[in-house]
């Protein structure tokens, strides 16, 4: 029998697995088990709209068996079973290959240190469910006998690892699936006949595959002291017997269908890990009972970090919905909105039917009762993580804030009641996160706005130069770096009745009245100058004048209507934008040396500082100089 190769990714993962020094070898049964279980789902939907399979619910099982002697295990099932072509598209290569491409990345790096490629194998090994490759960590050669339903021949696949495979017709009489391992011999480091001990299966099982939701059977060898007869000696040595019986080894019943009281959270969390795909513990497990207009059960995970994929468009939210307990489909788009997109989980509720379509989901009813309750809930269990819990909302927080902060700005501010209260920004106060309630609750007297300063990152933000004057009155500024941020605080408006304003805005309004009349009057002293200053300038700036709002610095610049420098800047970077230009205004600092000096230039002299100036501005304010010759030979310039 000519032997077939595997393809690339799949000889990558085969070898990984073969040497894999990962420590939670146990997992290939549940991968195992849980193929089964899925093939069985498969048969058993199809038995519900086809006649010609003759199968009852209590007909499906799962069922492991031991040859000791010959360090066999087999794992076999009575589910759809696969065609040779499916044999050789599903196990030749690697299903989930896409997440090999993203961790060749990192081997790469790291190619000539084998501890690191071996942290990288336990990683992926325990990132990705990496399925029926895994029977390979335990196991030097395994079998795969199928016979798909509704076909008359069988096949053989038979591997013995990295140097290929071939598949061979066989006989079986069933539809289903026998998978056989021929355990590894046991080495110093690992005793794999461990795995062949009906105490350490069980417990597997238990302990990975209890909720399957079919029965895992086995048979069970018990030793027991043989029935005496009637007339033996009473005080004989006992004798032993043993007998065998079937067990069934998982409770079948769903985690979630439990009782919260007994689930461990290793009981959670390994149900997550296996179900989600995520080898990090969630954050926040959120497990209920829903009863009333809309009767369900929950269990919603809340991830630590995003996954690789969560910010592009390959990722697809949604929870499984399953009809009493039987899996109706596998992301339920409609169960969460986009700003809870990272929440994964599954509700369970009788009062969906079994048959429902994707197109006739969306408009059902109940669905959408429980899509509510589900985005309360998960709303209240962050508030009580930011309340009571604060680090881990802050890890969370920087995963997933961009997410939530882009549901305020989306939908015109639609969503800004249910958000606003979970936002958080870095402040001036401490450089800590704060959020709108802890700001406005520690505002001194006569502060009457939430104060922002705009930049790439805190240490910019907290150089614009009129940031200075409002943190010497004693005000808190947020700090918003990132590019929803502005975009977000503008939606929300105010909170609590406090407005917004950047503080690199004309409405920043920090000076007394006193001042603003000192202002004015000297704006219109210096009327004729700022004319000039602002023809030099040309369209750059809306105009030229004095500001009280500087402390140290001698000019801002400031944005005038909405849109500021920053929004402006955003809003160019996407790809239909035209050339967005935010309104500003050159500011000089009244109180600066150079206020007076300005009067009494020449108008040569005058054209040159004016340049000079603005582009000082824009340093200050995070922008790039225009022209970086000019700015260089003005200020070699004024050396010399
Ligand atoms: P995954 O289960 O994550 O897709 P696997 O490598 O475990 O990846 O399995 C690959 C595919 O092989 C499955 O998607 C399924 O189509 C098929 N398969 C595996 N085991 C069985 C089985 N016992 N019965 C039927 N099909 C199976």
């Amino acid at each position: 029998m000519r032997k077939k190769q595997f393809k690339a990714e799949s000889k990558k993962l085969l070898d990984m697995m073969i040497n894999s020094i990962y420590t939670h070898k146990e997992i290939f049964l549940r991968e195992l088990i849980s193929n089964a279980s899925d093939a069985i789902d498969k048969l058993y939907f199809r038995s519900l709209t086809d006649d010609s399979v003759n199968m009852n619910r209590g007909d499906f099982e799962i069922r492991i068996s031991v040859d000791k002697e010959n360090r066999i295990l087999q794992i076999e099932d009575n589910g759809i079973g696969m065609t040779a072509d499916e044999l050789e598209n599903n196990l030749g290569v690697i299903a989930r290959s896409g997440s090999l491409d993203f961790k060749s990345g990192i081997s790469a790096d790291s190619q000539d240190n084998e501890e690191n490629a071996a942290e990288n194998d336990v990683e992926i090994i325990g990132q990705f469910g990496v399925g029926f490759y895994s029977a390979f960590m335990v196991a030097d050669k395994v079998t795969v006998l199928s016979k798909s339903f509704g076909s008359d021949v069988a096949n053989l696949w038979v591997s013995e690892g990295v140097d290929g495979y071939y598949i061979e017709p066989a006989e079986k009489e069933n539809a289903g699936t026998v998978i056989t391992l021929y355990i590894k011999q046991d080495s110093e480091n690992e005793n794999y006949s461990d795995f062949l001990e009906q105490y350490r299966i069980s417990s597997i099982v238990k302990k990975y595959s209890d909720y399957i939701r079919y029965p895992i059977k086995m048979s069970w060898e018990t030793s027991r002291p043989k029935q005496k007869a009637d007339d033996s000696d009473e005080n004989s040595v006992p004798e032993y017997e043993t007998v065998t019986e079937d067990r069934t080894l998982n409770s079948m019943v769903p985690l979630w269908r439990r009782n919260k009281k007994e689930i461990t959270d290793e009981e959670y969390n390994s149900f997550y890990h296996e179900k989600f795909y995520d080898y990090e513990d969630p954050i926040k497990v959120i497990h209920s009972k829903t009863e009333g207009a809309a009767t369900f059960d929950s269990l919603l995970y809340i991830p630590k970090r995003p996954s690789f994929d969560y910010y592009t468009k390959n990722y697809e939210k949604g929870l499984q919905l399953y009809s009493n307990g039987v899996l109706i489909m596998d992301k339920c788009a409609d169960l969460l909105p986009d700003y809870f997109s990272f929440v994964k989980g599954l509700v369970d509720s009788a009062d969906l039917s079994l048959n429902l379509s994707r197109e006739v989901l969306q408009h059902d009813y109940q669905l959408k009762l429980i899509a509510k309750t589900i985005e309360k809930k998960i709303r209240s269990e962050l508030l009580k993580l930011l309340e009571k819990e604060r680090e881990k909302y802050e890890e969370f927080w920087k995963g997933f804030g961009v997410q939530i902060k882009y549901g305020l700005y989306e939908g015109y501010g639609a969503n800004k009641d249910t958000l606003k209260d979970l936002v958080l920004f870095v402040s001036s106060a401490e450089k800590k996160l704060v959020s709108l309630q802890e700001y406005v609750g520690r505002m001194p007297e006569g502060q009457e706005k939430i104060y922002y300063a705009c930049g790439e990152t805190v240490e910019k933000a907290q150089m614009l130069p009129q940031a200075e004057k409002v943190s010497e009155k004693g005000y808190e500024i947020l700090y918003l770096t990132d590019n929803v941020d502005e975009f977000a605080v503008k939606m929300l408006g105010e909170y609590n009745g406090k407005s917004f304003v950047n503080v690199a805005a004309d409405s920043l309004d920090i000076e007394s009245d006193e001042e603003k009349e000192n202002l004015k009057k000297a704006n219109e002293d210096s009327k004729a100058t700022f004319e000039k200053m602002k023809e030099v300038l040309g369209d750059k700036v809306t105009e030229v004048r004095f500001t009280g709002a500087l402390k140290t610095y001698a000019a801002c610049l400031t944005s005038e209507g909405e849109l500021s420098s920053e929004m402006a800047q955003v809003l160019n970077m996407m790809p239909d934008a035209h050339d967005i230009k935010a309104r500003t205004a050159l500011e000089i600092n009244i109180n600066h040396p150079i206020a007076e000096m300005l009067s009494n230039l020449d108008d040569e002299k005058l054209a040159k500082y004016s340049k000079l100036l603005y582009d000082q501005a824009r340093l200050i304010g995070g922008l790039p100089v225009e022209d970086p010759a000019e700015f260089s030979a003005l200020i070699s310039e004024l050396m010399v």
